[in-house]
């Protein structure tokens, strides 16, 4: 099926100051793994993937590269909390193209290049209920 749902909540996105610290916190208070660590140039972040012992649903940490980073303003105005929570979809373009018909307000109208390889793609928070969503589409194998 290549119509664009979401398949699977792939993780909630907090924004931090330290990502150090954060993760070590959340490995020793809820037992969560870094699973991978990234610099995102593209997206002026640096991001840590943790994922619970049985796996499931991720946390993603994101700490600002610069002070233009979109991290950057979020912490500025709302401090550290949730940033996002992404879905993963099958096809990028198709789950846009069906937004857009639809009038859902879009930050991206065409995908761009996240962590870990994934084409993503977020829509506008007020579209969804005052949350940003992220829909990425992971590498095919
Ligand atoms: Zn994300």
């Amino acid at each position: 099926m290549k119509d664009g749902k979401a398949e699977t909540l792939y993780h909630v996105a907090i924004a931090v100051r330290n990502i150090d610290e954060v993760e070590k916190l959340y490995e020793t208070a809820l037992g969560l793994k870094v699973h991978h660590r990234e610099i995102v140039e593209e997206q002026g972040v640096k991001s840590s993937m943790l994922v619970p012992e049985d796996g499931g649903t991720a946390l993603e940490l994101l700490e600002p590269l610069s002070d233009n980073s979109p991290i950057s303003n979020f912490l500025e105005k709302r401090g550290e909390g949730i940033h996002h929570i992404c879905f993963i979809v099958d096809n990028i373009q198709s789950a846009l193209n069906r937004l857009k018909e639809q009038g859902v307000q879009l930050i991206d109208e065409s995908p761009r290049l996240g962590a870990y390889g994934a084409k993503v793609a977020f829509i506008h928070p007020k579209a969804m209920n005052g949350v940003l969503i992220e829909l990425a589409e992971m590498p095919k194998k």
